[in-house]
């Protein structure tokens, strides 16, 4: 299975977080929200081989912190994953827009021609995130919880990019609406924890099994085909080729 966005730092006890995400052999992406916090992650999470750290600066955290973009770009060469990072154009973020866009595109130019995986954040800054993306020729990005327009989503989907599912999307009428627009082959799962709750409780990466559970609804296809579906749309992520020409040639080895 697979968690594409989760805070593992922010949990009460992230390192058995993480452990029992290797033992349930959970794919995770532990995405933190500031340069100095992957830091820490990459130290603790070294020896996992289903947990990888993701250098992140979460837009909302961008404003307040902004001399962290050097040591984003002194710690890049150490992983190739990334996020969160993005755009947040939402209400709570006014007044931030300039700073925002000026940290996520230094960060965009520094990962052009580079091959790294995105998480990216683009709550009410989708059109805008979209754009800089192709600008700087940004290929491989996962939009996460994305709840935007579905016009804009079109043009996500066309232009290769993904999309990760979590609980949340699932409850909602506009979720699922964004879901059954996304093509299957685009679809990765999340739980976003310790964040988005599930049945109560913190979700912990394993849940996402729940999510796959929904998905065998909205795509009507047997439990074990959409955990195919999502493993082999990682694969295809990972793999260092185009996303076209990755397809025909899916290897086990090209998992993280
Ligand atoms: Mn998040």
């Amino acid at each position: 299975m697979l968690d594409a966005h989760c805070h593992i730092d922010l949990y009460e006890d992230p390192y058995e977080t993480a452990l029992n995400a290797e033992r349930q052999q959970v794919y995770t992406l532990a995405v933190t929200r500031l340069p100095s916090h992957f830091l820490q992650a990459q130290i603790r999470l070294r020896n996992l081989r289903y947990v990888r750290p993701a250098l992140g600066f979460h837009p909302m955290l961008v404003a307040e912190n902004f001399d962290e973009i050097n040591r984003f770009k002194s710690l890049l060469h150490l992983t190739r994953y990334i996020g969160e990072v993005g755009l947040d154009f939402s209400s709570g973020c006014d007044g931030e827009k300039e700073p925002q866009k000026e940290a996520f595109e230094h960060i965009l130019s520094l990962i052009r021609g580079h091959d790294k995986i995105l998480s990216i954040h683009s709550r009410k800054a989708e059109a805008e995130v979209l754009k800089l993306l192709l600008y700087y020729e940004c290929r491989k990005c996962i939009f996460h919880w994305y709840s935007g327009p579905l016009s804009t989503l079109r043009e996500i989907i066309s232009n290769g990019f993904y999309l990760s599912i979590n609980s949340q999307m699932l409850r909602t009428k506009a979720g699922r609406k964004i879901i059954e627009a996304t093509s299957i082959d685009r679809v990765l799962t999340e739980t976003d924890g310790p964040f988005v709750g599930t049945d109560g409780h913190v979700a912990q990466p394993a849940d996402v099994a729940l999510i796959e559970a929904g998905l065998t609804e909205i795509w009507t296809m047997e439990r074990e085909k959409v955990s195919q579906v999502i493993m082999s749309n990682l694969k295809r992520l990972l793999s260092t080729e185009t996303p076209v020409v990755a397809a025909a040639s899916l290897a086990i080895s090209a998992l993280p």
